[in-house]
């Protein structure tokens, strides 16, 4: 039986040459490889075998936390929004997580939680469970103030608590837009200046373009994926990152146009010439994005050999199961010409920028009906 012929593939070796480039980038700047969202889609599975020599992985939620120990991941781990209610502690301390504390509820939650804990469970907590207090430096979205952040530090302190310090850019990928990666940079060195501790601040925009915001940890996302943190492939291309997914699939049909017909819902793209469309098996219900418009680029291979191939145009409004592509300049195009829809050969980021949106969002949004492939 052959199979709906749309696959993605993870390629766990592109994975581990990204976190090598941002080493390399960082002078081996001891990194957290983000692998929240499921490994920006990727599967934790194969991130983790790719992100081995990554001091640690970040993430949000304990499932993902128990899921990466259980698959035998000794190195660090931290927890990006913290705990959620005081009984997550109780997993923290048993996974040995270290995490972020943004609120003063949260460190009440710490605090009462310490209260009812054994001493032994209360020095399990102090010895392997670092804290990272998060500074709002500007973003408004998690964090304190830094008037209240002197004071969680000190509570913290005395508590017994190892605490590290960190903070998030909100334009980090453009000099245009304020605040600035520098004004948040001096708002976080002066919060911090007086505290001990490891500063991390860098996510891969930061990583790419800010280099005095590297510090003691960077946190890599979505370089580490291979797209781009502005949304434009033109600003990584020189970075000789690779694609961590390639999302393929295969023509399963082709239609004859005239001057003047119409392709798809909506009668989107009407030909001007004699036109040959290739119908592919892959729509918005795999997650490709159904606001791609006409031209957005698909990679068409010839049967049995991707690599040699060509760009051609989408045309006409995506459907949920298909596609349509003008194939008029690919002479070899036929039933199961093999097709790249986003990967090595046709970059993310060209097929999310004219479809108004980020790789991150395609990644993330890969639909669960794709079947995956770890090579
Ligand atoms: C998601 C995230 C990152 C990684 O961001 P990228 O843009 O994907 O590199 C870093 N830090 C925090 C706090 C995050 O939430």
């Amino acid at each position: 039986m052959k199979h709906r012929p749309i696959k993605a593939s993870i390629l766990t070796q592109n994975l581990s040459h990204n976190l090598f480039k941002v080493k390399k980038m960082t002078n081996l700047t001891p990194t957290w490889a983000v692998v929240k969202a499921n490994a920006y889609g990727h599967g934790l599975k194969p991130a983790l075998k790719a992100f081995q020599d990554s001091e640690g992985i970040a993430l949000l939620d304990m499932e993902h936390a128990t899921l990466a120990r259980e698959l035998g991941w000794i190195g660090r781990v931290l927890l990006l929004e913290g705990i959620f209610t005081e009984d997550d502690l109780d997993d923290v301390v048993n996974l040995s997580c270290e995490i972020v504390i943004h609120h003063e509820q949260q460190v009440t939650w710490l605090i009462q939680w310490l209260g009812r804990q054994s001493l032994q469970n209360v020095n399990q907590f102090l010895t392997n469970c670092p804290i990272w207090l998060k500074l709002n430096s500007g973003m408004n979205r998690l964090g304190f103030k830094s008037a209240q952040y002197g004071v969680s530090y000190e509570i913290l302190k005395q508590m017994g608590c190892t605490v590290h310090h960190l903070t998030h850019f909100a334009n980090a990928d453009d000099l245009q837009v304020l605040p600035s990666v520098k004004d948040q940079w001096e708002i976080f060195s002066k919060a911090t200046q007086y505290a001990e501790g490891l500063k991390s601040a860098a996510n891969s925009a930061a990583i790419i373009g800010h280099f005095f915001t590297h510090a003691d940890m960077t946190r890599p996302g979505i370089m580490l994926y291979g797209a781009s943190p502005s949304g434009k492939y033109e600003d990584i291309a020189h970075l000789g990152l690779k694609a961590g997914m390639n999302l393929r699939s295969e023509i399963i049909a082709l239609q004859e146009l005239q001057a003047g017909d119409t392709v798809g819902y909506g009668s989107q793209y009407q030909a001007k010439k004699n036109t040959k469309i290739a119908v592919i098996a892959c729509g918005y219900a795999d997650g490709y994005p159904r606001s791609a418009p006409n031209d957005t680029p698909v990679w068409i291979g010839k049967t049995g050999h991707i690599l040699e191939g060509q760009i051609a145009p989408l045309v006409g409004r995506v459907s949920m199961d298909m596609m349509m592509v003008d194939v008029s300049n690919v002479s070899y195009a036929q039933i199961g010409s093999p097709v790249e829809l986003w990967g090595e050969l046709n970059p993310i980021d060209n097929v999310a920028f004219p479809a108004k949106t980020v790789g991150y969002e395609l990644m993330c949004g890969l639909a669960n009906r794709v079947k995956q492939e770890i090579l």
